[in-house]
């Protein structure tokens, strides 16, 4: 493709996608298509001469969009946001122009530098104390593996890496059953194992840890001749927004010697209003916290912050220096890649930078205050209905709910055929959960572009769908 050519359709498609945005509404929030649908149309084998852009474009529109959950929806209200807002995308696309590999600071000093000052925008933007030093990772996954793998080095006296797990003491995590599957999967893939994720019960209205069940079982472990290495606290967990007590869990593991990672994913955004932090009360005594802008901020994937208390415990875990990435002669810098499990990054901080700047912290407060109001308005009305039960009140913007008329019989296959009609149908989306053994939907509010009427919306459409069910 010549150069005169990119720059027309790049001019086409910013005014495509101008009027895709703005048509969101018009379209179903889920796909409709049947699984296989797409790959039918797709030929076996690649071409072998070249083919015009604009029959490759024809074929975007035609094949591609209808195969496509609109996550930037207004009325998209399943599983949580992933945002990408007008300023986040044309940081994207010319970080995409330039394409630059961010691994070490001489790879591209102004992407280095810029994450350094934009994780300090962010950190402060939260109320973090300055003691935390930031970097971007790929997904809020990635972040707790680093953690799980800090954990692990740190209790073994920073043998594993060296030696391999074999002969070593055997490591014990601990969190409750509200985290994130990416907590199973790091300590997977850490070597940890499975069996040594003890799960602490939960209590109270926001399912956090019973802090004398997690000492007990600390203290269980240390008796039994195994090594309790850290604890993973969730605040805002994936399924129904449960909170754990950040602070009692980080006085706990300060009498053990343990690490503390806060998995924020989702409710981090929220803590740039002050008026949430009491969620994340005691945060401060972490060791290290991840939140994605890349969810709630408009920020689009990837872009995952991680605070780390000690970076020093962070690079002595992952970093690995062969000749041909020593950069010799800059003492002081900071190479990102040290930091994280891939060597490769994108220039992902410029968007944190458009963002910031184009909306200032007070537009996104004013987004965030939004959503949660009109969450929490969505649920009363939810509430005020005879047939439907309200099974989680809102944490932040986030609550459970389920429909039970009278003498419906099996409630979680009721429940199950109101969340498949309700995407059906289209106008909406959501997604469900299972808590205190219970099929639930979930619903929340986190679309930039969402109203207030998008909310009231959802809420006669899930009435008229769920009186067509009776
Ligand atoms: N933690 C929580 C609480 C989440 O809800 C999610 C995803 O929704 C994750 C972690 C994983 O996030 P990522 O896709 O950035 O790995």
């Amino acid at each position: 493709m010549k150069w005169d050519e990119f720059a027309g359709w790049g001019a086409r498609i910013s005014e495509w996608a101008r009027g895709y945005h703005q048509g969101l509404r018009q379209r179903p929030v889920r796909a409709q298509v049947a699984p296989g649908e797409i790959l039918a149309q797709l030929p076996v084998a690649p071409p072998q001469s070249a083919e015009p852009m604009e029959r490759v474009f024809a074929d975007f529109e035609n094949i591609v969009l209808p195969g496509i959950t609109h996550w930037q929806h207004p009325r998209f209200f399943a599983y949580f946001p992933a945002n990408a807002t007008p300023p986040s995308m044309l940081a994207d696309y010319l970080a995409t122009v330039i394409a630059p590999q961010c691994m070490l600071w001489q790879t591209s000093p102004a992407a280095t530098e810029m994450e350094t000052r934009m994780l300090q925008w962010l950190r402060q933007s939260l109320g973090l104390a300055d003691h935390f030093e930031g970097v971007i990772q790929d997904s809020a996954s990635t972040a707790t593996l680093a953690a799980v793998l800090t954990m692990r080095e740190r209790a073994l006296g920073w043998q594993g890496n060296e030696k391999g797990l074999a002969g070593l003491d055997t490591l014990r995590i601990y969190c409750s059953a509200e985290v994130h599957t990416s907590v199973d999967r790091a300590i997977w893939i850490s070597g940890i194992g499975q069996d040594n994720l003890c799960r602490v019960p939960t209590h109270g209205p926001l399912r956090a840890m019973q802090p004398e069940a997690l000492e007990a079982a600390i203290q269980a472990d240390i008796a039994k001749g195994l090594k309790p290495a850290g604890i993973v606290a969730c605040v805002g967990g994936t399924g129904t927004g449960g909170c754990d007590d950040v602070s009692a869990v980080c006085d706990i593991a300060a009498k053990y010697g343990l690490y503390v990672h806060v998995d924020a994913a989702w409710a981090g955004a929220a803590m740039i209003c002050p008026e949430f932090r009491h969620l994340w009360q005691g945060v401060d005594k972490a060791d290290s916290v991840v939140f994605n802008p890349h969810k709630w901020l408009g920020m689009q994937f990837d872009c995952s912050a991680h605070f780390v208390k000690n970076p020093d415990d962070l690079v002595r875990t992952l970093a690995i220096k062969p000749e041909y990435l020593k950069t010799h002669g800059h003492d002081g810098i900071i190479n990102y890649s040290e930091w994280s499990v891939p060597l490769g990054r994108r220039f992902r901080a410029l968007k944190i930078w458009f963002v910031l700047r184009i909306y200032g912290l007070e537009g996104l407060q004013a987004m965030i205050r939004n959503h949660v109001a009109w969450a929490e308005e969505l649920h009363g009305l939810l509430a005020a209905e005879p047939e439907f039960e309200i099974v989680t009140a809102p944490v932040l913007s986030l609550f459970t709910f389920r429909y039970a008329p009278a003498g419906a019989g099996d409630l979680d296959a009721l429940n199950q055929r109101l969340v498949d009609a309700i995407n059906d149908d289209g106008r909406i989306y959501l997604t469900q959960t299972r808590t205190m053994g219970a099929l639930v939907l979930r619903f929340q509010a986190g679309q930039v572009d969402a109203t207030r009427e998008d909310l009231l919306l959802a809420f006669e459409v899930i009435k008229e769908i769920a009186a067509t069910l009776r």
